[in-house]
C-alpha cells in the first residue's frame, strides 16, 4: 500500500477531468476527483456553458426557421411565439440531468467525488476549500501518487471602457429578458454559433469581427460562403470592426466603434477567445511550466515538467474541443494504468480533428483547408459545388449549401472536405472515418450516392474547378 491517499487526483470535472477518473478508477485506480462548482459542475464547460445548452439553443433556433419554411409545404396557422423562459428552464433541467448522469457515473466507478477549488500545495499534495454548501470541514488537504489538472479554460475578454458591461458565453444561457438587439463581438466558433442562433431566435444581431472574414483558419470559400448566407438572413456583419468603448445610456448599450460609428443594443456578447483556467492553482510556487496565457506544456504522455503532474484538455490548449479533451484523457489513462484488457494503448492524433460549426446553416470540416494544402502538398485538385437544397425549393427560402473537396493531386487522396448546409457535423462525422482511412478521389467516385441527400453531392463531385 503506498502512503498515498490516492493513486490519482483529478481537478476539474470537466470532458477531460471525468473520463480520465471514470477510466482509472475501472483500471482499478484509486481516484479522486474535485469539482469547484460542485453538482453542478460535474460534465465541466461542454455540459453546463457549452456544447450542450448551444447545441439545445441551435435546435430552437432551428424551428423557428422551420416553422416558416413549412409554409412552403401547405403548413399555415398562427405562427408560434418563443417562450425564452420555458426554453432557459426546460434547458436548466436537461443540464441538471446530465450532472446528476455524470454523478452517477463517476460513483458506479467508485470514484471519490469532491466538492471545491482544488490548489496544489506540492507535486503530490492537493488542498481543497470545500463549497460552502457541501458541509466539509475547510480546508482539506489530500496527497495523490499522481496529479490531473484538467480545469478547463475561462473566456477571454479584452480591456477597453465599459468592459463590465458586455456578457461572455457564461452569460448568455439565462439572459433576462431575451435581448431584443444585440451586439457579438468576436468572429470564431463562438461568435458566430450565437449571432446566428440568437438571430434565428428573432434578435436583431449585429457581428462585429476585427478580420478580413469570419471563421479564420476555415476553408477561405466555406469563410465567405457562410457570411453571405447569414447576412441573407439579415445578420448585420461588420467585418475589419473594432470596438473603442461601450457605454450604458437609457436607451441601452452604445457600442463606439473604431470608425466612430455607434451601435445601440440591449446585450454585449463577447466571443473572443477562451484561456487556460490556471488562476489559483499554485502552479507559479511549483514552476509547472506554463506557454501562451498560462496553457500548461505537457509532453507525449501529457506530464508537465513535474513527473507527477499531468494536465489535458483546454487547459493543454492544443486544440479546445471536447472530442479532444476526451482523447487526450483516454490516452493519459492508458499510458498510465494500461489499456482496456485486450486493447492497444490508445493516443491523442490531432490530424484530422472533424469540426462542426454550428451556425444556420452549419459548417463542417475535416483535413485541410485550401490553404494549407497548397503549403503542404503538391498540385491540387479542387472540386467544388454550390447549390439550392432540395428542401429549399418548395420552402421558399434562398438558402443554399456548399460542398468543397481538396484532392492531393499526386496520390488522389482526398486531404480535405468541407461543407456549408444543414446537419454539416452529421455529414462530415462519416466522410471523417472515410479520410482517417485515407481515402482517394477515386473511392469516392466509387461509391454511390443515397439519393435524394445533400451528403451525395460529395461522391458526384465529377470534375475539378481548379487543377493547380
Ligand atoms: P472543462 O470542460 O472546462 O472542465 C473544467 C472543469 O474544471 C470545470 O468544470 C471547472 O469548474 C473545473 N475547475 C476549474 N478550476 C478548478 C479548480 N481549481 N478546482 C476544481 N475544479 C476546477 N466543443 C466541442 O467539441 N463541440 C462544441 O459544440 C462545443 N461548443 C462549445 C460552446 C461553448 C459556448 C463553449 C464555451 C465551448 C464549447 N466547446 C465545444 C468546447 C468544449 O466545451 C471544451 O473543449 C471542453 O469542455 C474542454 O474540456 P476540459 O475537460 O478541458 O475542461
Ligand atoms: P476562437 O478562438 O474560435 O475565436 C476568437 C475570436 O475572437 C476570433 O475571431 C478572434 O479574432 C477574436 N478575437 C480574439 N481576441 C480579440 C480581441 N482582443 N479583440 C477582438 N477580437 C478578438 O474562440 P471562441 O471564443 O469563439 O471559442 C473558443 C474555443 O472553444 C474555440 O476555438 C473552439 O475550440 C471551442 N468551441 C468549439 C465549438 C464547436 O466545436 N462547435 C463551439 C464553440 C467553441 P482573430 O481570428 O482575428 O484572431
Amino acid at each position: 500500500m503506498s502512503g498515498y491517499d490516492f493513486d490519482l487526483f483529478v481537478i476539474g470535472g470537466g470532458s477531460g477531468g471525468v473520463r480520465a477518473a471514470r477510466l482509472a478508477a475501472q483500471r482499478g485506480a484509486r481516484v479522486a476527483l474535485a469539482e469547484a462548482r460542485g453538482r453542478a459542475g460535474l460534465g465541466g464547460t461542454c455540459v453546463t456553458l457549452g456544447c450542450i445548452p448551444k447545441k439545445l439553443y441551435h435546435y430552437a433556433a432551428h424551428y423557428a426557421e422551420a416553422a416558416e419554411e413549412a409554409r412552403g409545404y401547405g403548413w399555415h396557422g398562427p405562427a408560434a411565439q418563443l417562450d425564452w423562459g420555458e426554453l432557459k428552464r426546460r434547458r436548466a433541467a436537461e443540464i441538471a440531468r446530465l450532472n446528476g448522469v455524470y454523478e452517477q457515473l463517476l460513483r458506479q466507478a467508485g470514484v471519490t467525488l469532491l466538492q471545491g477549488h482544488a490548489r496544489l500545495l506540492d507535486p503530490h499534495t492537493v488542498q481543497l476549500t470545500p463549497l460552502q454548501t457541501a458541509g466539509q470541514p475547510a480546508p482539506l488537504t489530500w496527497r495523490a501518487e499522481r496529479i490531473l489538472i484538467a480545469t478547463g479554460g475561462t473566456p477571454h475578454v479584452p480591456h477597453f471602457v465599459g468592459r463590465e458591461h458586455v456578457i461572455t458565453s457564461n452569460d448568455v444561457f439565462d439572459l433576462e429578458p431575451l435581448p431584443a438587439r444585440m451586439v457579438v463581438v468576436g468572429g470564431g466558433y463562438i461568435a458566430c454559433e450565437f449571432a446566428s442562433i440568437f438571430l434565428g431566435l428573432g434578435v436583431r444581431v449585429t457581428q462585429l469581427y476585427r478580420g478580413e472574414q469570419i471563421l479564420r483558419g476555415f476553408d477561405d470559400d466555406v469563410r465567405g460562403f457562410l457570411a453571405e448566407e447569414l447576412q441573407k438572413k439579415g445578420l448585420d456583419l461588420r467585418l475589419h470592426t473594432g470596438v473603442v468603448a461601450v457605454q450604458r445610456r437609457a436607451d441601452g448599450l452604445h457600442v463606439t466603434l473604431e470608425n466612430g460609428q455607434t451601435v445601440v443594443a440591449d446585450a454585449v456578447l463577447y466571443a473572443t477567445g477562451r484561456v487556460p483556467n490556471v488562476a489559483g492553482l499554485g502552479l507559479e510556487a511549483l514552476g509547472v511550466a506554463q506557454g501562451a496565457q498560462g496553457a500548461l506544456i505537457v509532453d507525449d504522455h501529457f506530464r508537465t515538467n513535474i513527473p507527477s503532474i499531468h494536465a489535458v484538455g483546454d487547459v493543454v490548449a492544443r486544440a479546445q474541443l471536447t472530442p479532444v479533451a476526451l482523447a487526450e484523457a483516454m490516452a493519459l489513462v492508458d499510458h498510465l494504468f494500461g489499456p482496456a484488457p485486450g486493447a492497444a494503448p490508445r493516443q491523442a492524433r490531432y490530424d484530422l480533428i472533424p469540426t462542426a460549426v454550428f451556425t444556420l446553416p452549419s459548417v463542417g470540416a475535416v483535413g485541410l483547408t485550401e490553404t494549407q494544402a497548397r503549403q503542404r502538398c503538391g498540385r491540387l485538385r479542387i472540386y467544388r459545388s454550390s447549390f439550392r437544397p432540395l428542401r429549399h425549393t418548395l420552402s421558399g427560402r434562398d438558402e443554399r449549401a456548399l460542398v468543397k473537396l481538396v484532392v492531393d493531386d499526386a496520390s488522389d487522396r482526398v486531404v480535405g472536405l468541407h461543407m456549408v448546409g444543414p446537419e454539416a457535423g452529421e455529414i462530415v462525422q462519416g466522410f471523417a472515418v472515410a479520410l482517417r482511412c485515407g481515402a482517394t478521389k477515386a473511392q469516392f467516385d466509387a461509391t454511390l450516392g443515397i439519393h435524394p441527400t445533400l451528403a451525395e453531392e460529395f461522391v458526384t463531385l465529377r470534375e475539378p474547378v481548379l487543377v493547380t
